[in-house]
């Protein structure tokens, strides 16, 4: 009876499209609630849908999970591979008289369906192979599906844990087909085999499949396999209230590496989407585990707020310790072309660290701090224009003179000299100094404090940087 009780949960994605957002947090709430409960978290790729399935789209859900730290303990497990036990299933239902196959035609069944359509009645199977003797003989020949034998009197009552007491007409619910004429099992049946056979206790799902859940509890009471608890997450939308798509912006939650989100910063992004602890809005992963509860997520969508997401990617951003932030940037500056040379000063770590106030994902401290590391600014033309014009430069050329002259190149010193430069050219205004020769420097009119780029830059690279400017 080892672990009967323990918990075990699965994210079963089908590999027909990239892990999206409302995927990812599906699959962080299965995680959560298996680490917080000392449980097991499944992998399962439903891929029975042969033509849309595709290799790639399985690799890019797997890069996803492991990007967000997502650790499975079973599989992946693929269902193309469990054809055998599907099979088994089939058979052991047929045996029982739970199953029966069904040798009706599509044509004849749009006939019927028409016609019932027509009486004002619900077009489901009106069940016409349902008492044949389906078993054995003659009619073998002919092509058949297999039908479940759907219980059709009473109510069925299941106890959802985000949505509460759900009750369906069993009467509604009609002879659904387990397994088409060519033997490959449908999607209701292979998930309820799975979930069956991998022992799951607890189904979390999006609540698109909310509708396809009495007819699994059908099945599970068939298998006589005692029914998991089930949680239907809310759905998520976009900024315009419609269920986030496509339309909204990145498809795959890898994309939002490529904008520079940190991982840590998206579980925390898409715990929240649904579930919260009091007030607060950081968490680390490992309080994301402690916290975590299943019970707290309601019915009510939530929205995918990209600025919100920013927010908290910059929030964990300034979490990271210098170093971190660095290593973590890195990439996106190289991926600009930019040769990241790290200095035994640390010149590029604090390069990159001056600018973290303003950036809220990695990609943007790559592009603000990038001045740093260009040999060359990109110039903006109208603040060369403005700011180095004749006047601008003869300023730059006496800072230029005074810095060469400094012994000492720490912010203190560039501060002193910098001030006696202004008070000698009766300069009123700081920014009338400062602008010059931030555009010298950074090409552009906005930076950090221009003594603290000053410092990091250093004077070698400040001097030959006036030198440029002044011969513009
Ligand atoms: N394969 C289904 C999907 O990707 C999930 C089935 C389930 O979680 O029960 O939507």
């Amino acid at each position: 009876m080892k672990n009967n009780n323990r918990v075990r949960v699965r994210f079963a994605p089908s590999p027909t499209g990239h892990l999206h957002i409302g995927g990812a947090r599906t699959a962080l709430f299965n995680y959560l609630f298996a680490r917080n409960l000392k449980g097991t978290f499944i992998l399962r790729i439903e891929d029975t849908d042969r033509e849309r399935s595709t290799q790639e789209y399985t690799d890019f859900i797997l890069k996803g999970m492991e990007w967000l730290g997502m650790e499975w303990d079973e599989g992946p497990f693929h269902q193309t591979e469990r054809m055998d036990i599907y099979r088994e299933h089939v058979e052991k239902l047929l045996k029982e008289g739970k199953a029966y196959r069904c040798y009706c035609l599509p044509e004849e069944l749009e006939t019927r369906r028409k016609a019932l359509l027509a009486a004002g009645k619900k077009p489901k199977y009106d069940g016409k192979c349902r008492t044949m003797d389906s078993g054995l003989g003659t009619e073998d020949q002919k092509p058949y599906c297999i039908r479940f034998k759907a219980p059709q009197e009473g109510n069925l009552t299941f106890n959802d844990i985000c949505r509460g007491e759900i009750t369906f007409n069993r009467e509604e619910l009609d002879d659904m087909i387990i397994a088409r004429t060519d033997g490959s099992p449908t999607y209701n049946f292979t998930v309820v085999v799975d979930d069956v056979t991998m022992k799951i206790t607890h189904v979390i799902r999006g609540d698109d499949h909310l509708n396809n859940t009495p007819r699994q509890i059908q099945l599970y009471e068939a298998l006589n396999y005692p029914i998991p608890h089930f949680a239907h997450l809310p759905m998520i939308l976009g900024p315009d209230k419609q269920k986030l798509s496509k339309r909204h912006g990145a498809v795959s939650v890898i994309e939002y590496k490529t904008y520079g989100f940190l991982p840590e910063a998206m579980l925390n992004y898409l715990a929240r989407l649904g579930w919260s602890h009091g007030d607060q809005e950081i968490f680390t992963k490992e309080e994301l585990v402690q916290f975590f509860d299943l019970n707290v997520v309601g019915k009510s969508p939530s929205v995918f707020d990209i600025e919100k997401c920013k927010w908290v990617n910059h929030q964990h951003m300034m979490k990271l310790t210098h170093a971190e932030l660095f290593h973590a940037t890195k990439p996106y500056l190289e991926e600009m072309g930019l040769e990241i040379d790290l200095e035994a000063n640390g010149f590029a770590v604090k390069a990159v660290c001056s600018e973290r106030e303003r950036a809220k994902t990695l990609k943007e401290l790559a592009e603000i701090s990038a001045f740093y590391f260009r040999e060359e600014p990109v110039w903006d033309e109208k603040a060369v224009e403005k700011w180095l014009n004749d006047e601008g430069k003869q300023r730059l050329n006496a800072l230029k003179d005074s810095f060469a002259n400094l012994k000492i190149w720490d912010e203190a010193s560039i501060q002193t000299a910098f001030k006696e430069i202004q008070e000698k050219l009766g300069i009123k205004k700081m920014v009338d100094l400062a602008q010059p020769c931030r555009v010298a420097l950074t090409g552009t009119t906005t930076s950090p404090g221009i003594f603290e780029v000053l410092a990091i830059l250093g004077k070698e690279k400040v001097l030959k940087r006036f030198d440029r400017a002044l011969a513009f």
